[in-house]
């Protein structure tokens, strides 16, 4: 297979939020430089929350507006509301992608709104950002299952990322939020969701809570995805399992698509290096596996 896969480093943003830890912006600023220099060309960098609720996020306005521009490199701001979106067009962070929820329940409790809400939501903002031409994604959550309702109907999802295709968003995301997905649940989905997004670019978000994230990436690589979400390390946990492990690590991701022969243009050298550094401002291990045990074949002493 000879092929290329973008991988969007959300380290920054979903990686710290829930850590305990709280990082200063030069260090947030360290973190995104180095996954730059380590060839990402994508990444979540900031959310625009209310601070009290994601103390992490506190300094977003600061940090966005000191991040380095560099040629190709976009940075995204996640958005949950109509006040979140005009602060980040106010921030001028390049692309801002919104979340809504496949389950009624898990939308309401996270975003204080019904599904139906935060679709009109979601559609008004569209329709600014259009006319401002500004890049705007989506991200359906738990779109492979529900904290509070267990399973999710994939038509359900098919039928939300229908509405926002109709609606000419620029990217459509499918999390799997609490890591519960494996591969033949993405195989089902995306099968149900790729037709009826036409040409809109899917992204997929796993998390590796339940050790299927690297699969469930293979699965939705071989279905045609070729955005995936990981973060540097793994850092970010499951916030609905405390201790668990959440995102899927980029150097785990990039170490079986670099065996595959599939392109990424990131050194996972870089980023085994970036995860090793992170540990010392975060004050803790990192979970990705490919970190500890080390590339293969073994580079050979200088
Ligand atoms: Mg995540």
């Amino acid at each position: 297979m000879n092929d290329f896969v973008e991988i969007v480093d959300v380290g920054p943003r979903d990686g710290i939020q829930s850590q305990s830890t709280l990082l200063d912006t030069d260090t947030k600023i360290e973190f995104i430089e180095r996954l730059i220099d380590a060839g990402v060309r994508r990444i979540e960098a900031a959310s625009f929350v209310n601070p009290k609720r994601v103390p992490q996020m506190a300094d977003v306005d600061e940090l966005v507006s000191r991040l380095q521009k560099h040629d190709h490199v976009k940075y995204i701001g996640l958005v949950l509301n109509r006040r979140g979106f005009d602060r980040a067009v106010q921030s001028g962070i390049d692309q801002i992608n919104c979340t809504t929820v496949a389950s009624e329940t898990f939308c309401q409790r996270n975003q204080g709104a019904s599904v139906d809400e935060m679709f009109r939501t979601i559609a008004e903002i569209v329709v600014e950002a259009q006319a401002a031409k500004q890049f705007v994604g989506v991200t359906i959550a738990a779109s492979f299952g529900c904290p509070f309702e267990g399973e999710i109907a994939p038509q359900r999802v098919a039928t939300m990322a229908r509405q926002f295709a109709d609606l000419g968003v620029d990217e459509i995301a499918l999390a799997d939020t609490i890591g519960v997905a494996v591969p033949s649940d993405v195989s089902r989905l995306l099968e149900l969701v790729m037709p009826e997004i036409g040409a809109i670019p899917l992204r997929v978000h796993f998390h590796n809570t339940r050790n299927t994230g690297v699969a469930n990436a293979y699965a939705a690589i071989q279905a045609g995805v070729r955005i995936i979400d990981a973060s540097c390390g793994g850092v970010g946990g499951c916030p609905f399992a405390p201790g668990a492990t959440g995102n899927v690590a980029t150097e785990d991701i990039l170490y079986m698509l670099q065996r595959m022969g599939i392109g990424t243009g990131i050194s996972i050298e870089k980023i085994i290096a970036t995860a090793k550094w992170l540990e010392g401002p975060l004050g803790s291990a990192m979970p990705a596996m490919v970190s500890r045990a080390g590339l293969f074949p073994p580079v050979a002493a200088a």
